[in-house]
């Protein structure tokens, strides 16, 4: 074989290994009972074996370029795209895409990276998701990056694999530079270098306290969620796909609160067909039988998770943009195979279907909704399909017009569901992915828990249940400020549930009313914060 070929096959070769090792790692998530963050890994070995990357690198190795050379200039260039994107999700994936090259190379040279065999906490500047996989369970003990952000792959795999972390830490590098011993505090975000005797007892003491706590907090998980003088709430779990059922029903959820959908339109290059669609939502509502709601949320696409194969133009502002209920307005075909999907899942299931949209500004938006919804029920029953009598429908209460028009839009729907992460953005007019906006990310702002209040006022003339499906339910201070407001219905990461079973079981509701009191009469999220903490704190 000439040279320029054997470089290319080379190349082949080993871009189709390095596929097969992230595979390997993702299926290793996968029996953790983690496939949301397989999807990661997954996502890299499509990566791994783009024809856009692997026929320009093999292209310029027959032009003489080294192969691992010719690999990694070739990921480049698209690497930069990406990253020059102002899209947090694109720029993610700039250094996934980084991290893959890496891996070809090293499969090119035969080469290992040496992973540390003790236990060891990885101080670094980044640190990609694969070899955060790839460490062997016990023998990563921390991470502290001076890069990354809390919602970066690396953190998000972190967290879900219970690896005290600490990103974004800029000049770390330089403060630890030479110490012998370095401690990570993941939960307060310290890092500690050379720490002194007394300081690693306090560490220590925390970690002790700490476990302490998770170990009674999971022996809670047959309980239903309640105060400690009975007030029930409901706990329900966020899932992306119905892989991660298994784990939100070990973790106790009562059903799903928020099935965030657009994953499966996200990184492929057309639309899931209905059948695939149907498929994914059927084997969630089976998982979670006729008695626990699975609440199937309306793909969400735009704002920072846009899709290129939906052809739309470019958007100056994707937040403020053509987003999920508002696209079907302009894409009516695309929420209406969606809403069949879900209708004919929910006829062979055998469940009453619950389903609701994001983004909804105006009563207009609702009447979409419920239009969408009763055309697609027309369009399954005239094929003579298996059809429910009835969906349960709602509406996200996540952009501030629909705060203020609730006691309109409770009348039309049978359930509000408050999405706590954008209706923070949109109140506050705080980007929620711009780090230097953090002052303005905090939902137990009182401007927040005051919208949030009405919003449950409306709801409770209307006689409709309220959810919060946001970050703040996942958070045990946020969870006690909205059961004391008044929130029946928490939904959040399975990983969250135990910590919120925990906090609510420790305190009455004549506290829980007392802090949310508390909490409207404030004027900033620290106060708010502050009080929430202390009353977790006297429960501990
Ligand atoms: C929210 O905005 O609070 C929410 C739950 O939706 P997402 O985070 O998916 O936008
Ligand atoms: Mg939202």
């Amino acid at each position: 074989m000439a040279s320029g070929e054997e470089a290319e096959s080379r190349i082949h070769t080993a871009a189709e290994t390095a596929a097969a090792q992230l595979n390997a790692l993702a299926a290793r998530l996968c029996e953790l009972n983690r496939p949301g963050d397989a999807e990661i890994l997954e996502a890299q070995a499509l990566m791994a074996v783009d024809p856009a990357i692997i026929d320009e690198a093999a292209r310029r190795a027959r032009e003489g370029v080294d192969p691992g050379v010719a690999i990694v200039d070739a990921a480049e260039v698209s690497a930069v795209l990406l990253a020059g994107i102002e899209d947090d999700l694109l720029a993610a994936r700039a250094a996934d895409l980084r991290d893959v090259a890496a891996r070809i190379v090293r499969v090119l040279n035969g080469t290992h990276l040496h992973l540390p065999a003790a236990p060891s906490i990885v101080i670094a500047d980044d640190f990609p998701p694969s070899l955060l996989a790839e460490m062997p369970r016990g023998v990563l003990l921390g991470l502290a990056l001076a890069g990354g952000s809390p919602t970066a792959h690396v953190a998000i795999l972190a967290r879900s694999l219970g690896i005290p972390a600490v990103v974004a830490a800029r000049g770390l590098l330089d403060a630890v530079r030479g110490a012998a011993t370095v401690a990570v505090d993941g939960e307060s975000g310290e890092v500690v270098a050379d720490p002194e005797i007394a300081e690693l007892q306090v560490l220590a003491d925390r970690q002790a306290v700490r476990g302490e706590r998770d170990r009674a907090a999971s022996a809670r998980r047959g309980r239903p969620a309640a105060t400690s003088d009975g007030k029930r709430i409901s706990l329900l779990a966020n899932i992306r796909s119905p892989d991660e059922a298994p784990r939100a029903l070990e973790a106790g959820a009562e059903g799903v609160g928020l099935y965030r959908t657009e994953f499966l339109f996200l990184r492929r290059q057309s639309a899931p067909s209905e059948e695939e669609q149907m498929g994914a939502y059927r084997r969630a509502m089976e998982a979670f039988g006729p008695d626990r709601p699975v609440v199937i949320r309306l793909a969400d696409i735009g704002g920072d998770k846009s899709i290129p194969y939906l052809g739309r133009p470019e958007e100056p502002n994707p937040f403020l943009g053509v987003r999920a209920i508002r696209l079907g307005h302009e894409s009516r075909d695309l929420l209406l195979t969606q809403l069949r999907a879900i209708w004919r899942a929910a006829g062979l299931a055998g469940v009453t279907p619950h389903v609701m949209a994001a983004m909804v500004a105006t009563i207009a938006d609702a009447c979409l909704l419920l239009d969408l919804r009763d055309e697609a029920r027309a369009q399954v029953c005239a094929a003579g399909q298996p059809c429910p009598e009835r969906m349960v429908t709602g509406v996200m209460i996540e952009v501030p017009s629909a705060a203020i028009m609730a006691p309109e839009l409770a009348r039309m729907v049978d359930f509000f569901s408050i999405g706590t992460n954008d209706l923070t953005q949109y109140v506050l007019a705080a980007d929620r992915g711009n780090p230097s906006l953090v002052r303005f990310q905090d939902a137990l702002h009182p401007a927040v828990l005051r919208t949030v209040a009405a919003v449950i006022a409306a709801a409770n003339a209307a006689g409709i249940p309220v959810a919060v499906c946001g970050e703040l339910a996942g958070d045990p201070a946020g969870a006690m400020v909205l059961a004391g407001l008044g929130v029946g219905e928490l939904s959040a990461e399975a990983g969250s549930l135990d910590g919120v079973r925990a906090a609510l079981a420790g305190v009455s509701a004549a506290q829980l009313d007392a802090l949310a009191a508390e909490s409207l009469a404030a004027t900033d999220a620290e106060t708010v914060r502050a009080a929430a903490n202390e009353l977790l704190g006297a429960r501990r």
